[in-house]
């Protein structure tokens, strides 16, 4: 028998498993799926989780059952390609035929001073449940700080509004408008929004330095009771401690077929992958396609593809809150209702699917 190992149970390791169960995998080959968790995280949702709007439990999917595949719930603590090992903080070694490495990403925290030290994360669910025990427990006006004004950072604010009306929330951007990646129009909706909402932006914010209640922007301290970082991202450390070539965010960089370049048993997934659109869980899903599709045909013996198209993605929505929000689908920007209730009925569909 073959082992395929995957490392992580994310959105790209997920998919992985919807499409080689319960049909298209070979009868000599066995999967080991591992990860800390014992079930698939919605990751996309942690920042309601982070502000105490859902359960845990919302945010949780069974990983799918098979007499071929063996589920590992363990701490990954190094990945030895010579060897074809992974090995677990337990003392165990996995061996691999071939291995596909999801393991998703972690604050990058720029060499910002006291960044790693004092300030909450949403990156991974247990560092969203000590921020929900954070945010929650702290007093009536108390004074929250965000870092970073992308997708997740805007999306914890407005939802931490809406938990917690009595916090001031301040969110910080390095940028002109928040949201930059996005067009100026959808920026300046949600800028209003937050205004009516009274949370408050600081953009052209650098901070420079973070101390216990203490957030300094461009050297000027700000008392805060709490700061959650949602500044940037890097590949897990895992990856970025692999003896292979790695781009500016520590990604792994792969062959159109998404393999290692000096090895074709090792796929890279999603976060941990360097590729050319931003990451997310779309991408993830969309390459763990591609790389299911080089499996099969290398399984029957088969050339795989030279190359694939480019990944196509649908669009991206965020949410404001329970009642608001906003995103591109397609070329397209919307905002308002049918944004929220768009994301909401994307979210219901996949847990449905994958439920
Ligand atoms: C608040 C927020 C909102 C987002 N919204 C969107 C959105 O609307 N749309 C979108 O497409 N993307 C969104 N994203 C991005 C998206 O969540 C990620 O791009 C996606 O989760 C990446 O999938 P992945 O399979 O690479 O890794 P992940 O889904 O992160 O999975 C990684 C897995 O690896 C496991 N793992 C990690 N390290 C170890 C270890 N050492 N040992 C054992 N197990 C380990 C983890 O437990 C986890 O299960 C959002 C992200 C955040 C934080």
């Amino acid at each position: 028998m073959k082992n395929l190992v995957i490392l992580g149970g994310g959105y790209g390791g997920m998919r992985i498993l919807q499409r080689l169960l319960p049909n298209d995998l070979p009868e000599d080959v066995t999967i080991t799926l591992i990860d800390r968790v014992p079930y698939h995280c919605l990751k996309t949702e942690y920042y309601a989780l982070a502000a105490g709007t859902i359960s845990d439990q919302h945010v949780r999917v069974s990983f799918p059952e098979h007499p071929r595949l063996s589920l590992k719930y363990a701490e990954i603590t190094e990945i030895q390609l010579e060897k074809q090992q992974v090995c677990l903080q337990n003392g165990e070694t996995v061996h691999y035929d071939e291995l596909i490495i999801g393991l998703g990403c972690e604050d990058k925290y720029h060499n910002v001073p006291g960044a790693k030290e004092f300030t909450y994360s949403i990156q991974s669910i247990e560092k969203a449940r000590d921020t929900y025990q954070r945010l929650n427990n702290l007093p009536a006006g108390s004074t929250v700080g965000i870092v970073g004004a992308g997708l997740s950072g805007v999306e914890l604010a407005s939802e931490l509004n809406e938990s917690r009306s009595d916090l001031n929330i301040k969110l910080f951007d390095r940028s002109n408008y928040i949201l930059s990646a996005f067009p100026e129009r959808l920026s300046i909706y949600v800028e209003n929004w937050f205004d009516t909402n009274s949370v408050e932006i600081i953009n052209n914010a650098n901070i420079t330095r973070v101390e216990e209640g203490v957030l300094y922007n461009h050297d000027e301290p700000i008392s805060v009771d709490a700061v959650v970082w949602t500044a940037g991202i890097q590949a897990n450390k895992l990856v970025r401690e692999l003896p292979i070539e790695k781009d500016n965010m520590g990604r792994a960089v792969i062959t159109p077929r998404h393999h290692l370049p000096e090895y074709e048993n090792v796929f890279i997934l999603g976060d941990c992958a360097s590729l050319p659109h931003a990451p997310s869980a779309q991408l993830a899903e969309g390459q763990a396609e591609q790389i299911v599709e080089v499996m099969i045909k290398r399984w029957k013996g088969e050339e795989p593809p030279e190359s694939f198209p480019t990944i196509k993605l649908k669009g991206i929505l965020g949410s404001l809150g329970k009642k608001h929000g906003f995103g591109m689908i397609g070329e397209r920007s919307i905002t308002g209702r049918v944004a929220r209730i768009l994301k909401s009925g994307i979210l219901w569909v996949y847990k449905y699917h994958n439920g």
